[in-house]
């Protein structure tokens, strides 16, 4: 099956080819019949199945005819838990409805509000938004839902696990009654199941998996090492390995900020990328360091998710991540497309529980190499494998740092004039 077999107009065929696509997607292949048709959509899916495009070319087609657009009003509203999302949703959109006379707007949370009201005023095809900037955006009257006809909930499972269920509601009790509805997500949960109840109407479920499990496309190393040798390790695995492009993790903003100094310290070029950042900083890092001029990201888990950037060589977990799925998620960056991954965790003697709980969800212990010269004082005990099922841990409502500069709604009464 082709992409000029999916009914799509000779203009999105084009901005297709240009990209050097020709054979849709297992998502695609479902969604875009299902719809162009009309249905309402629930779909299993994660980053890398080719999902956005799965519901961009049939919005954009569905848009193509049908009323031209009033000042303010949205036709098509796509909400994405991150700014990281929103602005990569966008980008697509934009790319793939570039033959096209549609107009589209992005807006989020952590940069200026009035620019974005400027972009609504006389109406978008095409609504990129996280939750809480468009209801700032609504409160203002700067946007309106009367025309709207699609809305789209992108990674519905992250919105939930940052706190927007709210926010979504709130979002929801807004839109007109008779619209379509596409609800994509990683997984479905209970309270997936439960918001797409009241939302979505005979849908047509789909479900797709990645290519590969992490553990088959991903090698996978930790080193054993005493906590303060880490940023010592770290700086001589990317020299003697020559690393051109690191993405390494740790478990806080203050942890990305040290290391982030003691590699350019150490001669390499680096930045940190986390919530405390502003939105001109995270782009600019992220550019950097897809340009070559940063060899070493340094990120956490939250400002991490929804980065975009394919197929990277090598990531690092400098620490391990509390929550084991996180894990997966990290070392998820490297490998993509077939291409050989590699990941490489240090690990100490405080983090044998966090290593235990991986290597359960993983269902594998993993390699060690001890380096000479970084061999532990603390003794990180061997692996013993638990086979027990792993069980998930409760996702917490409102994560800590949040990654769209957006705090849960409850807390939002008191919003800065910046958002
Ligand atoms: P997504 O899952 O939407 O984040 O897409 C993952 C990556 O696959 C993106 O870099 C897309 O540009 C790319 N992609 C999407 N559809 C196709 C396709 N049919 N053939 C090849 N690559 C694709």
């Amino acid at each position: 099956m082709q992409f000029t077999d999916l009914n799509l107009s000779a203009a999105l065929l084009k901005a297709i080819a240009d990209k050097g696509y020709t054979t849709p997607s297992p998502i695609q292949l479902q969604a875009i019949p299902a719809v162009l048709g009309g249905r309402d959509l629930m779909a299993a899916a994660q980053t890398g199945t080719g999902k956005t495009a799965g519901f961009t070319l049939p919005l954009l087609q569905l848009l193509t005819d049908g009323a031209k657009v009033q000042p303010n009003q949205v036709r098509a509203l796509i909400l994405t838990p991150t700014r990281e999302l929103a602005a990569q949703v966008a980008e697509s959109v934009a790319v793939y409805g570039k033959y096209l006379p549609l107009k589209s707007a992005v807006v989020f949370g952590g940069v200026k509000i009035n620019p974005q009201m400027m972009a609504l005023r006389r109406g978008v095809d095409i609504l990129v938004a996280t939750p809480g900037r468009l209801l700032d955006l609504y409160q203002q009257n700067a946007v309106r839902f009367t025309q709207l006809e699609v809305l789209v909930l992108d990674e519905a499972d992250r919105m939930l696990d940052m706190g927007f269920i709210n926010d979504i509601k709130k979002v929801l009790a807004l839109l007109p009654k008779k619209r379509q509805n596409l609800l994509f997500s990683a997984t479905f949960s209970d309270d997936i199941r439960k918001l797409a109840k009241g939302l979505v109407n005979d849908p047509l479920e789909v479900s797709v998996s990645p290519a590969n499990t992490t553990a088959e496309r991903v090698e996978q190393v930790i080193y054993p090492v005493d906590k303060n040798r880490k940023a010592a390790l770290v700086t001589k695995l990317i020299n003697d390995n020559k690393w051109q492009q690191v993405l390494i993790f740790t478990k806080t903003k203050h942890m990305a900020n040290k290391l982030s100094l003691h590699l350019e310290n150490a001669g390499i070029k680096a930045a940190p990328i986390h919530g405390n950042k502003s939105q001109n900083a995270r782009t600019k890092a992220l550019a950097d360091f897809k340009a070559g001029a940063v060899r070493a990201l340094v990120a956490t888990d939250i400002a991490a998710r929804g980065l975009d950037i394919d197929q990277l060589p090598q990531v690092v977990n400098f620490e391990l991540p509390n929550v084991a799925e996180d894990y997966v998620h990290r070392i998820g960056r490297t490998g993509r497309a077939g291409a050989a991954g590699h990941a490489v965790s240090l690990v100490c003697a405080d983090e044998t529980k966090e290593l235990a709980g991986i290597e359960r969800l993983i269902k594998q212990t993993l390699t060690r190499q001890v380096l000479a010269g970084f061999e532990p004082v603390n003794v990180l005990p061997e692996s013993k494998l638990n086979t027990k099922p792993y069980k998930p841990k409760k996702p917490k409502m409102a994560r800590p740092e949040h990654r769209d500069g957006q705090r849960p709604s409850q807390q939002r009464s008191a919003a800065k004039p910046s958002r």
